[in-house]
């Protein structure tokens, strides 16, 4: 079989499972079972395919026409400024996410030195990007999932800043070490009852760790804004995700424990999705 008609059976293999991107799914995955890319599968259409690149190539399409999520099986996902390892423990950096970057370069735009701690800090996607971009400062991470901070690991080694970042397997409320100018956190925060209504791709496949946030959302923001209090130097900056419906209750969690609200940053659907706040 060659590789055009290899490809027109995956694309309607996933095509009947709804697949909205179908053919672009396809294309990858056939680029990832002949170790290519993209552009040779397309220019490359009556080569002859062998049955061990077939027979993997099938299974691939197996897999996402279960609904495994393209990122876990090519294990990577590109996120801001490079290209992550990521794997069924860490959830899948989100583009919406990059918006905490954005926020972050500009809250420490010509600071020097500073100490930043990201909490539930998954694949490393926020504070790696960062302490790529700045190159004197300081990472610690910490994720209550131990085999996340394998995948962390590795990151940080791929984006070459290892020399700069700690990280601890720790509880967020267990967690007591040092100061920091800065605090990030992307925490789960969907309402275990809302759980089931995510697409299935990210239900059946994604750390519910990464995603619950209990009965109400809140309770591990609550954890994460007590905690961020506790450890944030004095003017320090704390730049927390949310779900869309959760700015005014956020905002009241953080007044209540000293913080001053700088913003709130939409997303690219509009939605509140990130707060900016100081602690005073
Ligand atoms: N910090 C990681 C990210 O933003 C993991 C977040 C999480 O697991 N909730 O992708």
């Amino acid at each position: 079989m060659n590789i055009q008609s290899a490809v027109l059976e995956g694309i309607n293999i996933l095509k009947n499972k709804s697949i909205l991107s179908a053919q672009l799914d396809t294309e990858i995955l056939m680029a990832k079972a002949l170790n290519k890319n993209r552009e040779y599968i397309i220019l490359n259409h009556d080569k002859v395919l062998n049955n061990e690149n077939l027979e993997y190539f099938k299974k691939l399409v197996h897999e996402r026409a279960s609904r495994k999520p393209i990122a876990y099986l090519l294990n990577k996902k590109f996120f801001w400024k490079s290209e992550f390892h990521v794997n069924k423990n860490t959830l899948i950096p989100r583009p919406d996410t990059e918006i905490l970057i954005e926020q972050i370069l500009e809250v420490t735009k010509n600071k020097h030195r500073l100490k930043i701690l990201d909490i539930g800090v998954g694949s490393g996607c926020i504070l790696l990007s960062i302490l790529k971009e700045k190159k004197n400062f300081y990472g610690t991470g910490i994720d209550i999932c131990k085999n996340s901070l394998e995948i962390f690991k590795i990151n940080a080694k791929k984006l070459s800043v290892s020399k700069r970042v700690k990280f601890y397997k720790s509880d967020v409320d267990k967690f007591v070490q040092d100061k920091y100018d800065l605090v990030v956190s992307n925490p789960p925060y969907i309402k275990r009852s809302d759980l089931k209504y995510l697409e299935s791709d990210v239900l059946k496949f994604e750390p519910n760790l990464a995603l619950d946030g209990g009965l109400d959302g809140l309770s591990v923001i609550r954890k994460v804004v007590k905690k961020s209090s506790e450890l944030l130097k004095k003017n320090g900056k704390f730049i927390l995700e949310i779900g869309f419906d959760q700015k005014s209750k956020v905002i009241k969690l953080l007044n209540n424990k000293g913080f001053y609200i700088n913003k709130i940053v939409k997303d690219l659907a509009k939605n509140d999705r990130c707060i900016v706040s100081t602690k005073i």
